[in-house]
């Protein structure tokens, strides 16, 4: 079996609502695109990744001309090492792709699943729960989307996530970091938390992620902190950038004021684990690691998952801005990782994967189709993407 055709199409991915801001960048909007690539085999068997990554500062005739060269020729076999069913590594051939270009191993995970008829939970190490927990990740600063309701908006769109079924959510502050003054920032992520958990109430998870809004100020960190211990945050994301002191005293402030919040961070972690996320793993000063899911890839992820094991530092991949087809990688991964917490769901609507596996009490229910479980809906890829489809053969 050999890879005998690849394209790329780029499709947009559409959010069920406006997003707003973050602490840095201005309104994400309404929708954005999968840049969908597609490899198939001469008798037919299909994988299926995107590249995004790629495509952040790339071209797609530098993209068509990296799958030409490297997958088009390949044996499925040759893509990646197996043993007992659970895949070890990268193949002889494709270790120096695969760490170049970590997002194209999960089409190597997709394609051999598909081809082998089992499942990518299974290449990953099996199976080890029935459901993954999801969270809604939209809650961006959608109060400057509708001022005159200001915090009201969030906790009314955090009310919506409960009653779609959602058990956690996360919500973005940080508003002092840019887009207001520092202290008037604070207060209003303190307003927004607390009116969410209120909205929500008992028995839902809330998360808190700055994207570093904190720097430089961290006695309103610890104002922030104070003033949202009632609303039990359950972890605190990238508060404020990576750094030992930083985190040193970023717990010390959770003791004082006796928050059992986690400390999360690491998605802007293009080598994982690079030096600064390693020290704070080996000191105890975060709690969850979050490399992107489809632009680490598999491979390192199950890389990462053994380097973190003992540690007590769970594996939370980052997964905003994947759109429909992170969450069916991100389900696969949740499935077969031990530590995992939770799928930054971006609650996008299905489209030419098909339709997402059964949400139910907050969680995917895990299938186990082969590879990701992925079965693109033909008519509409051509009815609507493939003008945009570029191939090589
Ligand atoms: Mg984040």
């Amino acid at each position: 079996m050999k890879i005998t055709r690849a394209s790329v199409t780029p499709v947009p991915s559409h959010y069920r609502k406006e997003l707003g801001k973050n602490a840095y960048i201005d309104n994400i909007g309404m929708q954005r695109l999968e840049w969908v690539v597609r490899a198939q085999t001469d008798d037919g068997f299909e994988g299926v990744t995107i590249a995004n990554r790629f495509m952040r500062d790339g071209r797609v005739e530098d993209l068509l001309k990296l799958l030409r060269e490297e997958l088009i020729g390949l044996e499925v076999d040759q893509l990646l090492a197996v043993q007992d069913g659970v895949v070890t590594g990268a193949g002889e051939s494709t270790s120096r792709l695969f760490r170049d270009h970590p997002w194209l191993s999960i089409l190597a995970f997709d394609l051999y699943g598909n081809s082998h008829s089992v499942s990518a939970v299974q290449l990953l190490g099996g199976k080890v729960r029935d459901t993954v927990p999801a969270y809604d990740t939209t809650l961006y600063f959608q109060d400057f989307l509708v001022p005159e309701k200001g915090a009201k908006q969030v906790a009314e769109e955090a009310a919506e996530a409960k009653a779609a079924g959602y058990r956690a959510l996360k919500i973005k502050t940080g508003r002092g970091g840019r887009w207001m003054l520092p202290e008037a920032g604070m207060k209003r992520d303190v307003e927004v938390v607390l009116g969410v958990r209120e909205a929500v109430g008992p028995d839902f998870q809330i998360y808190v992620d700055a994207n570093f809004g904190y720097d430089g100020h961290h006695d309103l960190l610890e104002d922030f902190i104070r003033e949202t211990v009632s609303a039990d945050i359950f972890w605190l994301e990238e508060m404020i950038t990576h750094d030992v002191a930083g985190y040193r005293a970023m717990r010390e402030m959770l003791a004082r004021y006796g928050s059992n919040s986690l400390l999360v961070c690491g998605e802007v972690d293009r080598n994982p684990i690079s030096n600064t996320f390693q020290d704070l793993v080996d000191l105890g000063l975060i709690d969850g690691y979050q490399p992107d899911i489809v632009s680490a890839g598999f491979l390192k992820w199950m890389e990462i998952d053994r380097a973190l094991s003992g540690t007590g530092v769970r594996s939370i991949p980052h997964n905003f801005g994947n759109g429909t087809f992170g969450t069916f990688a991100d389900i696969a991964f949740g499935a077969a990782t031990e530590t995992f917490v939770s799928l930054e769901d971006e609650r996008n609507h299905p489209h030419i994967y098909g339709p997402f596996p059964e949400f139910r009490d907050g969680a995917y229910v895990v299938e186990e189709k082969p590879g990701l479980g992925i079965e693109i809906d033909e008519d509409l890829f051509q009815s609507h993407y493939a003008t945009h489809e570029w191939k090589v053969s």
